[in-house]
């Protein structure tokens, strides 16, 4: 990651420090100031530095892992804005409400799609190069549950690489952020119920008038993923540990079309995320007799659902996805990851299956174990168990079993998914086989030390 390091040796790092020492005990290290204090440098962390700094904020930006371990970094298809002459934002609305099977926030979906064009302009003139037609107008995808053409790519399916690139080339240049890598922000320095800072988990405080948790989501909590080991969820075992409310624990989705790899391809190709763009260009699901069984762009949790279905019913392990029609020139990352695995999607069609299982007074800085949240690294046996638990289908044996785990969001993500007795789009419970309409626009919030409550956002 091509980023400036600031402070790179903490003033009371192991050198000074002691070694062996335990930063839960030893002093805090010097005090870093900064107005905003982001944590994480996924797109979103990134973005919000780059737009904080604009505004003329001192910024001071956490970064646990290196730029390739992002989930941005991985994403493939691209970034959905209702840009074409045929499109409007009105429409995008409507294609996202109805996806999320009455779940969906209006207020929220409406700021999404009315924003969205001109974030990906906003993008463009930082320097993102999107793919274009030979008009050299954006060249559009189109992805399941979306009624129009409306994805933005950059790089063939190189869109997260593209951004983050170009994003955390920027956040290096600007003097007003400094970048603290391979950091991890352990816990809220919390003042009187308000976030006055945070503290990492070498016990190094960053002062500030405002934290943001950009940790990302926490599917690689699940033992079978296609997000990087560390979307775990920490800025949300974080900010629960503070006093936050989290919501929507329990509705998690799976994606469709993720590799099954051939014995010995590699750990790289088995999961690997084949992006639906390919599916809105024309590549179609094959069951094992060679029909098609499925709208490959119906929304993700039907395409998931009904290649679950179509395994149970064959004990097949695998269905196919032919991109055979597909120009594959247009996707040259997939199909390099496929080529390694001894798949050439050129001439066959690729094994693939439901991955089935979101200035104060402050005083001196706090020590590092008043502010600790639990550890969110999860063990194997919790990512099993969240695997069999808390996969497509749950059942309440299962996740009565899952909220005695050890990990914290694991429990959580078990109470909100015992309270919701229903099934709805990605949540499918083997008890309550249909969707509750007494459910619809309520959202399972868990507070510390609460058991989930709904509440209805409009
Ligand atoms: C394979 C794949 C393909 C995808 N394709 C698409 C797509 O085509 N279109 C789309 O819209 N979305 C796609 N997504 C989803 C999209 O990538 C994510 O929703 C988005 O990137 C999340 O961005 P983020 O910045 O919130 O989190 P992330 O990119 O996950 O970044 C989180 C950051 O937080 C850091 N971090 C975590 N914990 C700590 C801590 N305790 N201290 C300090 N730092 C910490 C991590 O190191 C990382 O830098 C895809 C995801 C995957 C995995």
């Amino acid at each position: 990651m091509p980023t400036r390091r600031a402070n790179a040796r903490p003033p009371e790092g192991p050198a000074q420090g002691g070694r062996g020492r335990d930063p839960n005990t030893r002093p805090s290290p010097g005090l870093l100031e900064a107005d905003v204090a982001v944590v994480g440098a996924g797109a979103a962390g990134l973005y919000t530095a780059l737009t904080a700094a604009r505004q003329g904020a001192r910024v001071a930006l956490v970064s646990a892992t290196p730029l390739a371990e992002s989930a941005s970094y991985w994403a493939q298809g691209g970034l959905a804005a209702a840009i074409a002459f045929d499109d409007s934002p009105q429409l995008h609305l409507e294609d996202t409400i109805a996806a999320g099977r009455g779940a969906v926030r209006p207020s929220a979906a409406e700021v999404l799609c009315a924003e969205a064009p001109a974030r990906v302009q906003e993008l463009e003139q930082l320097g993102v190069r999107f793919d274009a037609d030979r008009r050299g107008r954006l060249a559009l995808g189109l992805e399941g549950g979306h009624s129009a053409r409306r994805i933005a790519h950059a790089g063939g399916s190189a869109t997260g690489r593209r951004i983050t690139r170009q994003l955390s080339a920027l956040v290096a240049e600007d003097e007003r952020i400094a970048v603290l890598e391979r950091r991890r922000a352990a816990g809220l320095w919390m003042v009187d119920g308000r976030a006055v800072g945070l503290v990492c988990d070498d016990g190094r405080a960053i002062a500030t008038r405002a934290a943001v948790l950009a940790t990302g989501g926490a599917a690689a909590l699940w033992a079978r993923t296609t997000n990087p080991p560390g979307a775990v969820g920490a800025g949300m075992v974080i900010a629960h540990a503070a006093g936050a409310a989290l919501a929507d624990l329990e509705l998690m989705q799976f994606h469709p079309t993720a590799v099954v790899a051939p014995d010995g391809a590699g750990d790289d190709v088995d999961g690997f995320l084949i992006t639906e763009a390919i599916r809105g260009e024309g590549a179609t699901l094959l069951d094992e007799d060679g029909e098609r069984f499925v709208d490959e762009l119906a929304p993700r949790d039907e395409v998931a659902r009904a290649i679950q279905d179509r395994l149970r019913e064959s004990s097949a392990t695998a269905v196919r996805l032919d991109m055979r029609a597909v120009d594959a020139g247009r996707f040259p990352n997939v199909v390099a990851t496929l080529r390694r695995a001894g798949i050439d999607p050129a001439r066959e069609p690729i094994p693939v299956a439901a991955l089935d299982e979101p200035p104060a007074a402050r005083g001196a800085p706090p020590p590092l174990a008043s502010v600790r949240a639990p550890d969110a690294t999860p063990v194997p046996e919790t990512r099993a168990a969240l695997w069999r638990h808390a996969g497509l289908v749950r059942t309440p044996e299962g996740l009565r079993e899952l909220a005695s785990d050890p990990h914290p969001l694991a429990r959580l993500i078990a109470a909100c998914a015992l309270a919701r007795e229903e099934s709805r789009g990605v949540h499918r419970r083997a008890d309550h086989a249909e969707l509750d309409p007494a459910l619809d626009l309520k959202h399972a919030v868990s507070r510390p030390q609460r058991a989930p409550s709904f509440e209805r956002w409009e």
